[in-house]
C-alpha cells in the first residue's frame, strides 16, 4: 500500500504516541491533534492497524454473502450493526434495504458520500478462504469494498466529530447493478439540502496506490431496448404471402447502425448494439415475429436523447416499409434510463486536491471517458458531485481480472486509502463551504 508516509514529528514526539493508542476510540478534539493536519490526522487514523483489520473483516464478511438488487438485506444489516457500534444515527429502510447515515452538526454544509452494496449473478471462481457462500453470486464488481471503506470513513469522521464543520450524510444504496437504486434512493430524500457528492468505484486497471477521474463527461448514458416486429407468417416457399418480421428486422438493425455511421457527430462519441434477435423455429416456416433487443450509450445528454428518439422511429419507419408493426420498449418502468456521469468541474478539483493529499500527485490519473456507465449519474443530475476510480491492481495477490469477470478480486490494501479519500473529501469540503 502506498499511502503517503506518516509526518515523522509523529514518531519524535512522545505525547502523540500516546495519542495514537487511543485514537479509535477518542475524539480528535484536544490541543495535540489541532497541531496536526487533519490529511495527517484522517491517514494515521485509516492506517492504523485496528482500522485496517476491521476494515479487511467487514469486506470479507460482506463478500461472503453478496446479495443481489434489492435483496441486499444481510449486508444492510451489517452496516446498521457497524454504526451502531460507533453511535452513528441513520434512517432506514430507503428504497428497501438502502441506509442514509449521518455524521456532523446536523446543520448545513451537507455534502454526500455513497457506497453501492449489490453483487451480481455470478458464480466465484477465486478460489479463497473467503469465497462467496452463494452458489451463482458473487462480489465481482467491488461493491463490497465501496461499503468497507464508506464505514472506514464514517468510523474516521466519527473521531474528528467535534471539528466537522457541517453535516456528512452516508449513502449505502442498493441495486446500482440494474440501475435503479440511486434513483429510489433520490426518491427518498436522501439528497435533502445536500450540497455536493462524491463515489468512489474499484479500477483493476490502475495500481493499488493511485486514483483516476476527469472533469466533464466521463461515464456514458446507458439505455436498453425491445421491439417485437409483427408481421405474417407463411410457407417459406411462398413468401409473396408473408409480411416478413424477419427481414423487416434485419433492415432496421441495418438502418439503427446507420444512426451512428450518418447522423451522430463523429466527435460525439455513441453506440448502439443490437445483442438479441430471436425468430423462427424451423427451416420452411416465415414466422409471425421477431424481437431484436440491445443498449445505446452517449455521452451528452440531448446526443442520449435524440438516439433513443430516432431508435423507435427507425425501427416502427422500417417495420412499416416491410408491411409491419412494432411495438417498442425501453424498460423505463422497471428501470429509468441511466443518464451520463458527468462530473463537476469545481467538485472534481476538489478531489483531486484531497486525493493528492493522500496519494501524492505522481499517483493521480487522467482517466479517459469510457462507455461503461454508473447510476451515480441520477445523483449528479440533480446536485454537483463527482466519481473517482481507485486503483486495485496488484498482480501479487491476483487482483488483475475485469470487473463482472468470475476470477474478479480486489487488492486489500486499497480499504485504508478509499476511507481516507472519502473522509478527506468530506471534511475538507465542509471546512471549505461555511
Ligand atoms: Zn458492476
Ligand atoms: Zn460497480
Amino acid at each position: 500500500m502506498t499511502l503517503k508516509p506518516w509526518p515523522t514529528i509523529l514518531f519524535s514526539m512522545k505525547p502523540f504516541h500516546l495519542y495514537l493508542i487511543l485514537c479509535l476510540t477518542v475524539p480528535a478534539t484536544n490541543a495535540l491533534v489541532q497541531d496536526l493536519s487533519i490529511k495527517d490526522e484522517i491517514v494515521r487514523i485509516a492506517n492504523h492497524p485496528k482500522t485496517v483489520n476491521w476494515l479487511k473483516k467487514v469486506r470479507r464478511e460482506i463478500h461472503e454473502y453478496p446479495e443481489l438488487a434489492f435483496e441486499e438485506f444481510r449486508t444492510s444489516a451489517l452496516i446498521r450493526r457497524e454504526l451502531d457500534e460507533m453511535g452513528i444515527e441513520y434512517r432506514w429502510p430507503v428504497a428497501e434495504t438502502g441506509v442514509i447515515a449521518k455524521v456532523g452538526t446536523g446543520l448545513s454544509p451537507f455534502v454526500a458520500l455513497r457506497a453501492d452494496m449489490d453483487a451480481l449473478p455470478i458464480q466465484e471462481m477465486v478460489e479463497w478462504e473467503h469465497k462467496s457462500k452463494t452458489d451463482g453470486k458473487m462480489h465481482a464488481c467491488g461493491h463490497d469494498a465501496h461499503v468497507s471503506m464508506l464505514l472506514g470513513a464514517a468510523r474516521i469522521l466519527k473521531n474528528l466529530q467535534d471539528s466537522l464543520r457541517g453535516t456528512v450524510v452516508l449513502i449505502f444504496q442498493p441495486a446500482e447493478e440494474r440501475g435503479g437504486g440511486a434513483a429510489r434512493m433520490i426518491q427518498g430524500g436522501v439528497l435533502e439540502n445536500v450540497e455536493a457528492i462524491f463515489s468512489i468505484h474499484t479500477a483493476y486497471l490502475y495500481p493499488t496506490g493511485t486514483v483516476a477521474s476527469r472533469p466533464g463527461e466521463f461515464l456514458a448514458g446507458c439505455g436498453v431496448f425491445k421491439a417485437q416486429i409483427n408481421g405474417r407468417g407463411s410457407d417459406a416457399a411462398i413468401p409473396q404471402r408473408s409480411f416478413d418480421p424477419i427481414l423487416a428486422a434485419s433492415a432496421s438493425i441495418i438502418s439503427l447502425q446507420n444512426l451512428i455511421s450518418r447522423e451522430a457527430d463523429p466527435l460525439d462519441s455513441q453506440v448502439i448494439s443490437v445483442s438479441k434477435f430471436h425468430s423462427g423455429s424451423t427451416y420452411d416456416v416465415i414466422p409471425d415475429s421477431a424481437t431484436i433487443g440491445g443498449t445505446f450509450r452517449a455521452f451528452r445528454k440531448k446526443s442520449f436523447s435524440i438516439l433513443k428518439r430516432r431508435i423507435g422511429e427507425v425501427i416502427e419507419g422500417q417495420a412499416a416499409v416491410h408491411r409491419c408493426s412494432s411495438k417498442l420498449d425501453f424498460f423505463e418502468e422497471e428501470c429509468a434510463l441511466i443518464p451520463p456521469t458527468i462530473n463537476d468541474e469545481r467538485i472534481y478539483n476538489h478531489a483531486h486536491k484531497v486525493s493528492v493529499e493522500i496519494v501524492g500527485e505522481k499517483n493521480i490519473h487522467l482517466a479517459p471517458a469510457v462507455m461503461g456507465s454508473e447510476d451515480f449519474a441520477f445523483y449528479l443530475d440533480q446536485v454537483p458531485g463527482t466519481l473517482l476510480l481507485i486503483g486495485v491492481r496488484n498482480e501479487t495477490v491476483g487482483s488483475v481480472h475485469p470487473q463482472h469477470s468470475p476470477y474478479f478480486t480486489v487488492d486489500e490494501d486499497v480499504l485504508p486509502i478509499g476511507a481516507a479519500i472519502h473522509a478527506n473529501f468530506a471534511y475538507s469540503y465542509l471546512i471549505n463551504h461555511t
